[in-house]
């Protein structure tokens, strides 16, 4: 029987240990392992229309129909602040 194995890391940031059954090359521990993730800003499809068609007042709809997401991983470290569809979820910041 294949035993499952477990890998052990430590978070720089905080020093928090954290064990996963992901591999160190996988990307979320590639950048759990850095610390840091590398930001790429997405704009949605809708705020880009608007900037066009509206512009200039459409680029403000552009801004704000932006998210950030990790480009290694994929994790979304900024999502979309004001436009959400579905899901009523509450942003927690400290
Ligand atoms: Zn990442």
């Amino acid at each position: 029987m294949p035993q499952t194995r477990v890998y052990h890391y430590v978070n720089p940031n905080n020093g928090n240990h954290i064990t996963s059954l992901l591999p160190p090359d996988h990307p979320e521990m590639v950048c759990l392992q850095q610390g840091s993730h590398i930001e790429e800003t997405k704009f949605g499809l809708l705020g880009v229309l608007a900037a066009i068609f509206w512009f200039p007042i459409g680029i403000g709809l552009c801004l704000l129909d932006r998210s950030v997401t990790c480009k290694r991983c994929g994790a979304v470290i900024k999502g979309r602040p004001s436009i959400q569809l579905g899901g009523s979820n509450g942003r927690n910041e400290n």
